[in-house]
């Protein structure tokens, strides 16, 4: 056991010049490490560099430069070893249609040098929920049982580290909850989860510690915890009865925004201040509130905020 799955260091991606494409900076120079045990989020927008950074762990996209060490295994030094330590559940729906699901699960076992005598198949197959499907056809499976499938094939050789790149990306709630059951469960059983969303919702709920990466770069890494408390910002907008007064006084850390349509809105940390205490001040100000709304910061707001202030660590 290693005390971090993943060791990367100054990792930079440019993928060539192809026909009139210029060529692409896809990361930029990232230094991360990857706790083992952990599950572990990055999180970014589209075309931040999530999915070219996992396919360069998994082996299946090469470096420009840079380190990376898997499992303690360095990849250029040890790319077998550092192979066999991940397994990964691609973005893409890329699937063999002339396999049946078990079979496609034995191929994939074989590729990876698993002998006969352990092989998880039937196993995997009842942890996906596929035991029934198994002599079907990968091209008659729905779209979620392929999704399934693609899980149980990123499980064939026993990985200590299993990355999913955006897996409920456009899924319904009932695979999702399956999938976050299944990741669960592997991670209470030891393994090291890692995986890429653009829903910070979803980062919130199922990772201990998350990276947001934006345009190549780590913007920030913390721990859930620690990062919703530098974002948990929140914007209270106001319509006064009567146009407001130049002055407001407001309690420390708010900041006023006065908008085109004569609404305030307040911007606040709700683990500093209260909504109540935005609205005392404006009631002891003197301003009657027609209306009231409030807005969330989401994941746009919070890489501005993070982008912005200075303070993002790297
Ligand atoms: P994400 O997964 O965060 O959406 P990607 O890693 O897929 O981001 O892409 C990062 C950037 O690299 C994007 O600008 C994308 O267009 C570009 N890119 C990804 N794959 C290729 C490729 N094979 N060739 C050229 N550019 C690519
Ligand atoms: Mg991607």
């Amino acid at each position: 056991m290693t005390a971090n799955a993943i060791e990367i260091q100054g990792l930079r991606k440019t993928y060539r010049a192809m026909g009139n494409q210029p060529p692409k900076e896809a990361l930029k120079g990232i230094d991360l490490n990857i706790p083992a045990g952990s599950i572990f989020g990055l999180l970014g927008p589209n075309g931040a560099g999530k999915s070219t950074l996992i396919n360069i762990l998994a082996g299946l996209v090469l470096k420009t430069e840079g380190r990376v060490k898997i499992w303690g295994f360095d990849q250029d030094v040890n790319p077998r070893q550092s192979r066999a330590a991940i397994g990964i559940m691609p973005q893409e729906l890329n699937m063999d249609p002339f396999f049946t699901a078990r079979a496609a699960l034995e191929v994939q076992a074989g590729l990876y040098g698993v002998p006969k005598a352990q092989r998880r198949t039937e196993e995997i197959l009842a942890l996906i929920g596929l035991t029934d499907k198994a002599d079907a056809w990968a091209r008659s499976l729905s779209g979620g049982m392929r999704r399934r499938l693609l899980l149980g094939k990123a499980l064939v050789h026993s990985p200590q580290i299993l990355v999913l790149d955006e897996p409920t990306a456009g899924v319904d709630i009932e695979l999702r909850q399956m999938l976050w059951t299944n990741v669960r469960k592997l991670n209470d059983e030891g393994m090291t989860i890692i995986l890429t969303t653009h829903y910070l919702e979803e980062a919130e709920e199922m990772c201990d510690e998350i990276a947001i990466i934006n345009h190549g770069a780590v913007v920030v890494r913390d721990r859930t915890a620690n990062l919703l408390a530098r974002i948990d910002t929140k914007t209270l907008v106001i319509q006064p009865e009567a146009p407001a007064p130049a002055d407001i006084p407001m309690p420390d850390g708010v900041t006023l925004d006065r908008r085109r349509d004569g609404a305030l809105a307040f911007t606040y940390h709700r683990n500093r201040t209260s909504a109540n205490a935005v609205l005392d001040a404006l009631r002891n100000g003197g301003i009657t509130i027609r209306d009231v709304a409030s807005e969330e910061a989401d994941l746009e707001d919070v890489f501005l905020s993070l982008t912005s202030s200075g303070t993002a660590a790297r």
